[in-house]
């Protein structure tokens, strides 16, 4: 692996387009026989800081050719009323998977309402069941940015059974599932956080860093070995050039400074975003399919 100052570009709108490319024949199969896969996301009341995600939602399902539907619940729900649509959701038979958009109002149970959503249509793999199968490294629906992260990293071509991987950032849908991907590939994993004494020390070790934090520019060059693996998973609006007002997305990494040490890294925007998205509608047509549980036997392979 090349370690001067051209690291590769782990280009992440180009494998969300192999992953999609890889699922549309079965997708087309599916249509073809009356049975389209169908994403149900559910918004209660408004939430203008969802509403990118869930166009790109929209988007990606229309490339994928995937049923989309945006349910919108009044925000002044009870979770017995959210309960009680996400029940109907889990039994309505056309619909494959369902989201939860987050961040729910004041008062509404995020984890109790996840909780609610049926394992097998549970496609962002927020369900206890679900996170409990990374675990035994036995995989039902798993989070779509932990996936997004893991494949760019098989993408680099990296290896990762015996070597260092730091990930900093331990939240229950990107940190903690993706050290357990990595501890499930035999490399040696620490996982760093807001108390961590020293992020440096661990991160300077590392042979794959992956950053999941949300703070622009938290890991510069000087943090990073030569020849490292940089997945930046972190989104961040910082003021652009481009005049008064104006912002650009940049991730956790500084990336100028960073690229020219790492042998391979993820840009943003361009990198884990779009891969999320794929994973998000290859997690649908999988539920669509009927995806293997934790504990039934006949596990798929990660990128089956
Ligand atoms: P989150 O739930 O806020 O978690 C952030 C994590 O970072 C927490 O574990 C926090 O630790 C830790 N942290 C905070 N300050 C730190 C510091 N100075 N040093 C080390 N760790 C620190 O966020 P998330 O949902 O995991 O998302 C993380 C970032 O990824 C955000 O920018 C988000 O927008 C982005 N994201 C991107 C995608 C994508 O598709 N590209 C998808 C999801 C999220 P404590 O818990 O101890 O505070």
């Amino acid at each position: 692996m090349s370690t001067d100052t051209s690291p590769l570009l782990l280009d992440g709108r180009a494998l969300a387009e192999s992953i999609r490319s890889e699922f549309e024949p079965e997708v087309l199969a599916m249509v073809e026989a009356g049975r389209r896969p169908r994403l149900v996301v559910v918004q209660v009341g408004e939430n203008d800081a969802a509403q990118a995600y869930i166009r790109g939602q929209r988007r990606g399902a229309e490339k994928w050719h995937l049923d989309f539907h945006l349910e919108v619940l009044p925000g002044d729900s009870t979770e017995g009323g959210v309960r009680k649509a996400l029940r109907a959701l889990n039994a309505d038979k056309g619909v494959s998977g369902i989201l939860l958009s987050l961040p729910l109002p004041d008062g509404l149970g995020t984890r109790a309402l996840q909780h609610e959503i049926h394992p097998s249509k549970d496609v962002e793999g927020v369900h206890p069941e679900n996170l409990g199968g990374l675990l035994w490294a036995r995989y039902g629906l798993l989070p779509c940015t932990a996936l997004a992260a893991l494949a760019l990293i098989d993408k680099s071509g990296i290896e990762v059974e015996g070597k260092e991987a730091v990930v900093v950032g331990h939240s229950e849908i990107v940190g903690k599932p993706v050290a357990l991907l990595l501890l499930a590939r035999n490399a040696t994993v620490t996982v760093c956080h807001k108390f961590t004494a020293d992020l440096a020390e661990h991160t300077k070790r590392a042979d794959v860093v992956v950053v999941a934090v949300g703070k622009a520019g938290l890991i510069a060059a000087d943090m990073v070995k030569q020849g490292a693996v940089v997945i930046d998973v972190g989104i961040n609006a910082v003021p652009s050039d481009e005049g008064p007002g104006r912002m650009r997305l940049v991730g956790d990494v500084a990336f100028d400074e960073v690229s020219a040490k790492a042998s391979a890294i993820t840009p943003v925007p361009g990198g884990v975003g779009p891969v999320t998205v794929a994973m998000l509608m290859r997690n649908t047509v999988l539920a669509a399919r009927g995806m293997p549980r934790p504990d039934d036997p006949g596990q798929l392979p990660l990128f089956a």
